[in-house]
């Protein structure tokens, strides 16, 4: 995160930033100053919220800075990371390249000195030159293979690097796509598979169905337990609803306490199966605490279902299982309505 404030307003944010930090007792750690700095110059008003909510409520814990910091300020330094990564991997392919044209320039020069050697050998009249012409022969050979050893070595060492290099790129990657607390794909994994399997639905004529989760009374749950219990169980939640998928479906975290199911094809009939089975997973789940065994009842879901129709847009597919989502909640929880079952049918 890099700010250009002037000196006089970034250290009226820095001491306001500070003064915070003392009250609601944040160790000074340079990334949670990061968050409480741009705290205080107003610039992460998406935060701020979340973090004037944490304050009033149960205060904030490390965990919270670090998933703060993340969320809202670590893009830069995943960009930067990926940046740099990308330009090692450049230099590298360079040093490929370069490698390649001394071993062509090497080869080059070899071929001539084969080709004047030769000549001299064809024209040599005593034993005396032929001897020397030879010698000279071994000689560059000698080089030459001296020198393809050292390329070789120089190429592997290189392939090497670029490997080590890609599956960094790959990782930084990955770690773009997934929840931090859940460790499931997040909202834009989700919002890049939504894409791409509507985009297979339309070509190959599939079906394609999505199921938007939202647990119960959750704010209940959080407010009775706390926050931090509250987070077990979204890792929870995110953990069976992965186990209950397969192949190409995804399960995602959507946001808060929302998770998606993306079920490529896939009738209605069998994702509002799947919800039920996913929604019953869920539900007989027993939750306690470790420490004292105390048990915290049980977890339920809604669950609404809605299938893609070629040609309408994502957003109208989210709206319709939303809807069915809503009417989940209305009916009691702790249930699946699909599109088909909408008391206002979608259009379509
Ligand atoms: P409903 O059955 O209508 O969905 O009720 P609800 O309480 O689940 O819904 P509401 O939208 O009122 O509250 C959602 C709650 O989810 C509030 C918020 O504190 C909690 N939540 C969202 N994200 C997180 C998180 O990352 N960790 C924890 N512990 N709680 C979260
Ligand atoms: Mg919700
Ligand atoms: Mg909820």
């Amino acid at each position: 995160m890099e700010y250009t404030d002037g000196f006089d307003t970034a250290a009226g944010f820095a001491k306001t930033a500070i003064e915070l930090m003392a009250e609601n007792k944040i160790p000074h750690t340079p990334r949670n100053f990061a968050v409480w700095y741009a705290h205080a110059s107003g610039r992460e008003p998406q935060m701020s919220s979340v973090l004037e909510t944490l304050i009033v409520g149960e205060g904030v814990s490390d965990d919270d800075n670090a998933e703060l910091y993340s969320k809202y300020l670590g893009k830069d330094d995943e960009a930067a990371d990926l940046q740099k990564t990308s330009e090692r991997v450049d230099a590298a392919v360079s040093k490929v390249l370069g490698f390649i044209g001394e071993a062509s320039d090497g080869a080059e020069t070899y071929g001539q000195s084969l080709e004047n050697n030769l000549g001299e050998m064809a024209s040599a009249d005593n034993m005396d030159s032929l001897r020397q012409a030879v010698a000279t022969l071994v000689g560059d050979t000698k080089k030459m293979a001296t020198q393809n050893e050292l390329l070789h070595e120089r190429l592997e060492n290189s392939s090497n690097e670029i490997n080590t290099l890609r599956e960094h790129m790959e990782e930084v990657r990955a770690e773009g796509l997934t929840d931090g607390l859940t460790n499931i794909p997040n909202r834009k994994a989700f919002d890049i598979t939504l894409r791409q399997e509507a985009m297979n639905a339309m070509e190959t004529g599939e079906e394609l169905c999505l199921l938007l989760c939202d647990i119960d009374h959750f704010k209940l749950f959080n407010d009775t337990y706390g926050h931090h219990t509250g987070d077990q169980v979204l890792k929870l939640v995110g953990m069976i609803l992965t186990q209950n998928v397969k192949g190409r479906d995804t399960a995602a975290r959507y946001g808060g306490e929302e998770f998606a199911i993306i079920l490529p094809n896939t009738s209605l009939g069998a994702a509002k199966n799947l919800a039920n089975q996913v929604r019953e997973a869920v539900a007989s789940k027993r939750i306690r605490k470790k420490s004292t065994g105390e048990h915290f009842g049980e977890i339920t879901m809604s669950i609404g279902v809605a299938k893609f129709r070629g040609g309408e847009s994502l957003s109208e597919l989210i709206q319709r299982s939303d809807k069915g989502l809503y009417q989940a909640k209305d009916s009691g929880r702790n249930c699946v309505v699909a599109e088909d079952k909408l008391k206002e049918p979608a259009e379509g």
